[in-house]
């Protein structure tokens, strides 16, 4: 389940100044598709319109058929897991920031979640349970263990819908590279909306969108896209 559609998707935030000028493409239930393309093509609003933070204004989005305009976005977020570019964290403890979303998780759920995102420690370092601050006493993280943080809360909530907002843009190459790694296995068999704006950073998506100006200029696998360039 998770099937979402795109179908002839328009939206402005200024009614002077169109940014989606019908926009139509699937992400088929499990799969992952990418949306690629320059800075301002119009790719965040895509899941911004998705989640319902502003709602398109001519077409439609569905998801598994249901437009997504007949959803509150309180339902929708429990559908919808998302990481985005920069995790901005609870001044709390990780346990905490792991935890949002589902406040019912028991203390080993959130342990293994943590384990899976690799960052079991930092939750196991200190006594009394999860005490580690973030913030002010003790630990700072990194950009690549605040996406840690961001994974292990996706790992734990468990959505059938996945977006991935630049979720590996602020990071090095390196930490990129193992952030990619961990968000490739949590993305398996979830609909995962990829927004991206290098090619290169989506080569295993099902298909890539590439979005210039509004509308789908160009779209395939990386193979079909490498190739025709
Ligand atoms: P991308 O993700 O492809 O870089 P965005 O979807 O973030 O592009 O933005 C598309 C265009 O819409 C940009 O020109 C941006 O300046 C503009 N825009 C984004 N958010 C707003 C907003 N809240 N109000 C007005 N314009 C916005
Ligand atoms: P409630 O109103 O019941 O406290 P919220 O609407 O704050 O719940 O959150 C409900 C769901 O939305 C949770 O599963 C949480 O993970 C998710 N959620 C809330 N805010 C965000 C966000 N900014 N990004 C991703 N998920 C969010």
């Amino acid at each position: 389940s998770g099937a979402i559609s795109f179908r002839d998707v328009h939206f402005a935030y200024d009614p002077a100044r169109p940014i989606l000028k019908g926009v139509s493409f699937d992400v088929p239930a499990g799969k992952t598709v990418a949306v690629v393309g320059p800075s301002g093509a119009g790719k965040s609003t895509l899941s911004r319109l998705l989640y319902r933070f502003y709602d398109v204004q001519e077409g439609a989005i569905t998801i598994d058929g249901q437009d997504v305009r007949d959803v509150t976005q309180k339902s929708l977020r429990h559908v919808i897991g998302m990481v985005p570019q920069d995790t901005v964290l609870f001044n709390d403890t990780i346990a905490y920031n792991i935890r949002y979303g589902r406040p019912d998780a028991t203390q080993e759920e959130v342990v293994a979640a943590a384990e899976a995102a690799q960052i079991g420690p930092f939750i196991q370092q200190l006594p009394e349970g999860f005490k580690a601050m973030v913030g002010e006493r003790g630990l700072k993280l990194s950009g690549g263990e605040k996406q840690r943080v961001a994974i292990a809360r996706t790992i734990l909530k468990s959505p059938p819908i996945l977006i991935l907002d630049e979720a590996t843009s602020a990071l090095d190459t390196r930490t990129e590279q193992e952030i990619q790694a961990a968000l490739d296995i949590v993305s398996k068999n979830r609909t995962t909306l990829v927004i991206a704006h290098r090619l290169s950073t989506v080569i295993s998506a099902d298909e890539i969108i590439v979005l210039k100006d509004g509308t789908i200029a160009e779209r395939g696998t990386h193979g079909e896209l490498m190739q025709r360039d």
